[in-house]
């Protein structure tokens, strides 16, 4: 079998500048790089078109005829070269900026020859920059099919690098393997699931015969990468789950049963019940709970969180909670020392800005053990945090956090605490499948009952009077208000000016003394937000203005009306997890969202699915329609390197779904993959792994 791992500078016609170049702007390296970079798009070269029939509109067009001649305009280092190119019905420009000395020798006057490229006009004249030009003999060998486009930077164009060259290096490589490949899938795989073979698929994805082969080779392409994805995520999971012994909880306790009989008022939610129920399971088996527990914003995960606690503490053990921000981390606080009181827990809260006599004391606290729960910020992944005997982690707004502080977590104890991760940004299934593949999921998917639908609608800023005469309604039936502006990290100042200008118009608009306005912004000191939060809380205050810092988890029931301004600067699951700041009490809730006129298509879309829809789920999905898996959050940090080469995970939930099954079966079937018949599968797993430690190549 010829080696695919072959560095690609030995590939006939590419050499060493240009595969420093491919190395740089591509990350192809090697000759299976190189296969695996696939066109974005296809052209029909078996299509011709006569110069009479180009419209601006068509993409790329491809036409026979002959130049008729030449022509170098401007200055020295300016210069570029004019041809005139004419079949029958007319004639258009070709224009070279580059290699022009070359263009005019390799190319001849008179002679015919097929034109490939993007048409601009220009007047009334068309244009086709830097087209691709073929002796017209060479129609038969290379215009048959579809034709692949490789994207490409200016840097290789720079270095003559085209689509063409790239499709030309495939073609060598292709020539070198010549169809001996070796099979990846099993045999029983392809079979059943009538998939091209691998040297078909390569092949046909490069150069498709026609769309219905493309079709194939592509889903055979999609197939096999999403299926090892989650081999591999499942079999990880099933390693851990076999290797990993967790804390046995056999009994609830006093702590949860007074805490159930006497502090909870009120019933608790079907979704709330099963996801205890879930949650109990795990902590009774003896295995390692790692899960992960998906809920609306508002659908009461916080309870969960602390019956969960309740529950390890009964059984002898310490827990902690860990939220994002110090904002939430103080809010959950107060919300457990207030659903515990009378139980006489000690719960303590440890953030940055924790004084140093109070953290000694917590620090003795948690390593003698009297500490129950520890709730807090980073601060508690530090290493002078020791408990005496650590039972339980819940981690808030996971997609804050990335694996490696989840691991931290686990090393809080010798043997590894029980792990619960929150997160009320609903992820779709197919992202979470892939994103948290090894936690098993809980989902609330049950509103608290008497809560109304939040009305959410979205105005031009020219309507900013009608929205405060609204404002004005509210308070006077004694309700109060957020507004929102955006806070995006590289342009901090400007922002921060948007909020000051902000205040002052608010100010204005809502004097004293009738009036009272807090600030909550991310230049204030922490002892300064939570004065302003507690305002606010408290009801001192009428309205709350604030950057996205209150994105996440405050709860101040009273609050019924958000007003978010510039709403086309926030993403779609931040306005979800915005507007998620109201809804929380008995009265009618409104989510005003304010923009300009001026809307790009997206955000237009954005504004309209929060006008249209309040349930998570839902958003999440067109949320990840609309940006692509890339900049969803949590992405990044999720530790699952996320280049697909063919796949897309908001296009391919199909595919996804169909091979998770399968390698759910398989494994279910044969855990280690010991068969004969899974031998591949076992290899490639094996692979896997030592490629993961190969990071010598990423710079
Ligand atoms: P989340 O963290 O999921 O956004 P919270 O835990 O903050 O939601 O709950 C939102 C509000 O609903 C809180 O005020 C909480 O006390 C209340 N709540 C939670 N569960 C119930 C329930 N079963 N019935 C009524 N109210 C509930
Ligand atoms: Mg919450």
């Amino acid at each position: 079998m010829p080696s695919l791992q072959k560095d690609i500078k030995f590939l006939p016609g590419v050499g060493p500048k240009r595969a420093e170049l491919l190395n740089k702007e591509l990350g192809i390296f090697t000759y299976k790089d190189l296969l695996y970079y696939f066109p974005y798009k296809y052209v029909d070269r078996s299509q011709f078109f006569k110069i009479s029939e180009i419209t601006a509109q068509m993409s790329h067009i491809q036409i026979k005829g002959k130049i008729t001649n030449f022509q170098i305009q401007g200055a020295k280092y300016k210069q570029r070269l004019n041809a005139t190119f004419s079949d029958e019905t007319g004639s258009i420009e070709l224009v070279w900026f580059k290699g022009i000395k070359w263009i005019q020798k390799s190319l001849k006057v008179g002679k015919h020859y097929v034109v490939f490229g993007k048409p601009i006009l220009f007047g009334r004249q068309f244009s086709i920059a830097h087209p691709e030009v073929e002796p017209i003999e060479s129609i038969n060998t290379s215009h048959q099919g579809l034709h692949g486009q490789y994207s490409l930077t200016e840097k290789l164009k720079n270095g003559y690098i085209n689509s063409k060259t790239i499709f030309k290096f495939q073609q060598n490589i292709f020539q070198e393997i010549d169809g001996k490949l070796d099979e990846t899938l099993p045999e029983y795989i392809i079979g059943k699931n009538n998939l091209l073979s691998l040297n078909k698929a390569l092949a046909y994805a490069h150069l498709p015969p026609n769309q219905q082969e493309l079709k194939k080779a592509l889903f055979r392409l999609k197939f096999e990468e999403l299926f090892f994805i989650q081999l591999n995520i499942l079999s990880q999971r099933i390693k851990l789950k076999r290797e990993m012994k967790g804390f046995v909880f056999e009994k609830v306790g006093d702590y949860f049963n007074n805490f159930y009989k006497q502090n909870l008022k009120f019933e608790l939610t079907g979704a709330q019940k099963r996801v205890m129920k879930e949650i109990r399971k795990d902590l009774g088996s003896g295995k390692h709970m790692n899960r992960l527990l998906q809920g609306d914003v508002g659908s009461g995960k916080t309870l969960v969180a602390l019956m969960t606690m309740l529950i390890a503490i009964d059984n002898g053990y310490q827990t902690c909670l860990m939220a994002p921000t110090e904002i939430l981390a103080t809010q959950h606080y107060y919300t457990i020392v207030n659903f515990l009181e009378g139980l006489k827990l000690p719960v303590r809260l440890l953030t940055g800005s924790t004084k140093k006599a109070e953290r000694t004391k917590i620090h003795e606290g948690l390593q003698n053990g009297e500490i129950k729960i520890l709730i807090g910020t980073h601060a508690l992944i530090e290493d002078q945090v020791n408990f005496k005997n650590l039972g339980l982690s819940i981690i808030d707004e996971q997609h804050r956090f990335g694996v490696v502080q989840r691991a931290k977590l686990w090393k809080k104890n010798t043997n590894p605490p029980h792990v619960l991760v929150m997160t009320a940004t609903p992820i779709p299934r197919t992202l979470a499948m892939t994103l948290y593949g090894d936690l098993d999921v809980s989902v609330i998917n049950e509103l608290p009952p008497g809560r109304k639908p939040i009305k959410t609608s979205h105005h031009y800023d020219s309507k900013r009077l009608r929205m405060f005469g609204f404002i004005r309604e509210q308070i006077a039936q004694g309700r109060q208000v957020y507004i929102v502006y955006p806070l995006i990290k590289e342009s901090e100042k400007f922002d921060y000016k948007d909020l000051e200008d902000g205040f002052e118009s608010i100010s204005r608009a809502f004097p004293l003394p009738d009036y009272r306005v807090s600030v909550v912004h991310g230049k204030m000191k922490p002892e300064e937000k939570e004065a302003a939060m507690q305002e606010f809380k408290k009801g001192f205050t009428h309205i709350l203005i604030a950057t996205s810092v209150i994105e996440v988890g405050v709860d101040v029931p009273n609050a019924n009306v958000i007003v978010i301004e510039s709403a086309e600067r926030f993403g779609l699951s931040q306005l979800h997890q915005l507007r998620g700041r109201v809804g929380r009490g008995q009265h009618q809730s409104y989510c005003i969202l304010m923009t300009s006129y001026k809307l790009t298509n997206e955000a237009r879309k954005r504004m309209e699915t929060m006008v249209a829809t309040n349930d998570g789920f839902e958003i999440a999905e067109a949320d990840l329609k609309l940006r692509g898996p890339g900049d969803l959050e949590g992405t990044q940090q999720s530790g699952i390197a996320f280049d697909l080469k063919v796949s897309n995970i908001a296009k391919d939930g199909q595919i996804i779904t169909f091979v998770r099954d399968l390698a759910e079966n398989i494994l279910e079937e044969d855990p280690q993959l010991e068969n004969e018949k899974n031998i591949l599968l076992r290899q490639y797993l094996q692979n896997e792994k030592r490629g993961k430690l190969d990071w010598s190549r990423i710079s």
